[in-house]
């Protein structure tokens, strides 16, 4: 048995780190956890089927027909902001490559000079001017880089995200730079959407209950009412608070990650550097601001070297398909607590060890750090293979 390396052009997103998935090619990108978005479909999409089944006829007819009308432009537009948030990229930052990762290391060494054994390093941070106010940037031992102000690692989706807000399980994917203002807009026309039927879901048991006419007087198909009811009456609380909540943020320019964390709070002594100290202004940053490109390039085309295990009875191009989903795998956090300094170096030379992984567009004499010994490296995965 003997190793070939065999080379093919992949899209970027199969070989993307990070916990996402990817359908259509890559076009669309989401968490691997989609349990509660199928829940959210589910909710929005059967109450609002009963509401154009069991209330809107008898609305229509008695009361008005653009109730439905309105009621279906609505639905769509919820349906698209939520798609729009839950399908995109939230504005997830690429990794380091080996290279910039040993640059970054070997720049942090040469600022903290020789840190003597058994102290803790000074931690990773780097203070940059935003609008007169000192900002941190922390680094991610995960993503070997310096994160941008704002930024965040998610620990679901295993990315850094710029302008990050939260992981959200209802839509399965984090709201970030790139998504936010979708993800308000869903949860702004699913709080009206909630309100209007449970409105006429209620209009419409007083008219059966009360009816005007002999006309107006079955009271068949009541019970899907009162389901639709319930659920709006839970749904509303959540909803419009959620709406509120983020209504609260927009208009500070703040973002949920900030505010848990308390990052312009009082007792920091830094004010938001964000804020225009205008609610208006603050409001047309976040919601008609520029549209950010994502800079995943997840369509891109790249080369991928695969080493592979050749022999005369097997095709490689099936090895070499097989072999696609493990290096995906191998992009695992690499340090269970990232802000752990004296985590750093075991990672580091972990990182350097699995490093070819998710970068394979580099030629393979480039692909490992030179903190790692190259050719040892590659002799020693090819002598692995003959073993076999
Ligand atoms: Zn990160
Ligand atoms: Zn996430």
């Amino acid at each position: 048995m003997s190793a070939v390396m065999i080379t093919r052009k992949v899209r970027k997103w199969e070989k993307l780190p990070g916990k996402n998935t990817f359908c259509c090619d890559g076009r669309v990108m989401m968490a691997r956890q989609k349990g509660v978005f199928y829940l959210t479909l589910f909710l929005i999409i059967g109450t609002c089927s009963l509401f154009f089944a069991f209330e809107c006829p008898y609305l229509a007819v008695h009361l008005s027909p653009a109730i439905p009308v309105f009621a279906a432009l609505l639905f769509l537009f919820v349906m698209a902001m939520l798609l729009r948030t839950s399908f995109s990229d939230p504005g997830v930052l690429p990794r380091a490559l080996p290279e910039e990762a040993t640059f970054i290391e070997m720049e942090i060494e040469a600022a903290n000079g020789n840190v003597p054994a058994g102290q803790r390093p000074p931690p990773r941070i780097r203070n940059v001017q935003i609008n007169n106010q000192i900002v941190k940037l922390k680094y991610c031992y995960t993503c070997k880089i310096f994160r941008p102000p704002r930024a965040s690692h998610c620990s679901i989706c295993d990315n850094c995200v710029d302008r990050f807000d939260h992981h959200c399980p209802w839509v399965g994917n984090c709201v970030g730079k790139r998504n936010y203002r979708y993800f308000y807009l869903f949860t702004l026309s699913l709080s009206l959407l909630t309100i209007y039927i449970f409105t006429f879901d209620i209009v419409h048991v007083v008219m059966r209950e009360y009816p005007v006419s002999h006309l107006c007087s079955q009271k068949e198909q009541t019970g899907f009412t009162v389901l639709e009811v319930l659920v709006c009456f839970f749904t509303l609380w959540s909803v419009v608070g959620l709406t509120g909540f983020h209504t609260y943020l927009i208009s500070l320019n703040q973002t949920t990650n900030e505010d848990i964390k308390g990052s312009w709070s009082g007792k920091n002594r830094v004010q938001n550097p964000y804020s225009h100290k205008n609610i208006i202004k603050n409001c047309c940053e976040v919601l008609c601001g520029p549209t950010y490109p994502s800079v995943l390039d997840r369509r891109g085309l790249m080369q991928d070297d695969s080493l592979v295990s050749a022999t005369c009875a097997a095709p490689s191009s099936s090895s070499s398909s097989n072999a696609t989903p493990q290096t995906t795998k191998t992009t695992a956090p690499l340090i269970p607590n990232e802000h752990t300094p004296d985590d750093a170096k075991p990672s580091i030379a972990a990182s350097a060890e699995k490093s070819p992984s998710p970068k394979e567009e580099l030629p393979p004499a480039l692909k490992l750090p030179p903190l790692a010994s190259p050719e040892t490296d590659a002799e020693t995965s090819i002598a692995k293979d003959k073993t076999h």
